[in-house]
């Protein structure tokens, strides 16, 4: 995305992809409002609502003791009040395409990149392995380390993160639709039962399940063999019991490690980290990509006119992270919040309950009950670009 609006404002950019292409394990595929209102600034909002999609607006997490919707986006004031949910290999396929109509973006995928190159404490540019198995390399004004939470980039800058622990770890896979199916108002059902928490998303022709469970159990599911995990399923959720049959192999199922954590610097001398690479977000209320991509948005808002005339100062890239730190610090607590408490409850408990009464009667009032909704749309701070 940050290669895409920079490319736009006619800054050369070279992105370097160390896989041959998008479509890679799953970790998510949500387009929040905030996302939706950047694409729309840049005319992106249309074309890719052309894609195959499906639409969350108000999950329903099922108790044992009765439903809870924890947010409802109808009610937002936004010409798209809805999480979009598109696989995430068409979106990055789509922006990536859309990058390549500006002579200024090179795009290289199958690059490893391993090593960077520095001169006096500066980095210059990395190095990367090639799909010829050879070494290349790329000098740039500025390098930014997108590589996601395992950041090779961070790593080789000696840039360490401050993880705090996220209590669960997530089973990801596919169950089939049925002609006698679900009814899942607002595109996502959440149950809660038995220490599991099974989260259930519309994607059209198929149902994606994510099934989380307390951090530290996979030896002891998977030892158990894919059986358990179709029983675990219908125990939770007992509408699933035709679906779950098509479970039969491992190959199916991913297992999705869930970890949150934030660099205390994210940047040295030409160099910028964005994205997982500064923060790891866990997987509660979907918002990881978003907040990467508001990371670009703000990125390429500070740093696009000094790129093009080629030189960035450090005192530009601390203003990225101190412009964004501090939302992403506020949704790391809420997410650590709800984790401990409300998921990390329910997975510890066989008989969970709902939030109590009071929350949810409070909720319900006229100018508090948007607030949840707020947070998940947009953040503590919408973010939109300076120069559409
Ligand atoms: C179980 C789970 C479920 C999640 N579900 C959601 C969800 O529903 N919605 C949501 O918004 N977020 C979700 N997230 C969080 C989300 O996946 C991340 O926050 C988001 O992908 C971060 O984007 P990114 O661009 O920083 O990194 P990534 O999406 O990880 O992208 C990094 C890219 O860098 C490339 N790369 C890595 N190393 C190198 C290298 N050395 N050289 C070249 N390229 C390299 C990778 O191949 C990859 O393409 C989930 C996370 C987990 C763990």
């Amino acid at each position: 995305m940050l290669a895409l609006l920079l490319a736009r404002r006619g800054v050369s950019v070279t992105l370097l992809e160390m896989h041959k292409d998008f479509d890679r394990e799953f970790r998510g595929d949500t387009i929040h409002p905030s996302t939706l209102e950047i694409l729309d600034q840049i005319g992106l909002a249309e074309p890719l609502h052309q894609f195959p999609h499906s639409k969350i607006s108000g999950p329903t997490i099922q108790f044992p003791d009765g439903p809870f919707q924890p947010f409802d986006l109808k009610r937002l004031k936004t010409r798209f009040p809805y999480i979009l949910l598109i696989p995430q290999a068409r979106f990055l396929e789509f922006i990536a395409d859309e990058a390549a109509k500006y002579p200024s973006f090179r795009l290289a995928m199958h690059a490893n990149v391993r090593k960077l190159v520095e001169e006096n404490g500066v980095v210059r540019g990395v190095q990367f392995l090639g799909a010829d198995d050879a070494w290349h390399e790329v000098r740039a004004a500025l390098t930014v380390g997108a590589d996601g939470r395992f950041s090779q980039l961070r790593q080789l800058a000696g840039i360490q993160p401050v993880k705090t622990s996220a209590p669960m770890d997530v089973l990801w896979f596919r169950l089939p639709r049925l002609p006698e199916d679900l009814n899942v108002p607002g595109g996502l059902l959440g149950s809660i039962g038995r220490g599991y928490i099974l989260i259930v998303l519309d994607r059209g022709d198929y149902w994606q399940t994510g099934l989380v469970f307390p951090k530290g159990h996979y030896q002891e599911i998977h030892a158990q063999g894919i059986a358990a995990v179709r029983r675990i399923i219908v125990e939770v959720e007992p509408r699933l019991a035709k679906h779950v049959e098509s479970l039969t192999d491992w190959h199916q199922v991913s297992l999705l490690s869930v970890e949150s954590s934030l660099c205390p610097r994210w940047h040295k001398p030409g160099l910028l980290l964005i994205g997982d690479a500064a923060h790891v977000m866990s997987p509660v209320g979907g918002v990881g990509i978003n907040y990467a991509i508001q990371d670009a948005v703000v990125a390429a808002n500070l740093l696009a006119a000094s790129l093009k005339s080629g030189q960035v100062a450090e005192s530009q890239l601390a203003e990225v992270q101190r412009q964004r730190e501090w939302p992403v610090r506020v949704i790391q607590r809420v997410q650590s919040a709800m984790q401990d408490n409300l998921l990390g409850r329910a997975l510890t408990s066989q008989a969970p309950r709902r939030p109590a009464w009071v929350l949810r009667a409070v909720l319900r009032l006229p100018f508090l009950r948007d607030l949840p909704s707020r947070l998940v749309a947009f953040g503590p701070r919408r973010v939109h670009l300076s120069e559409p």
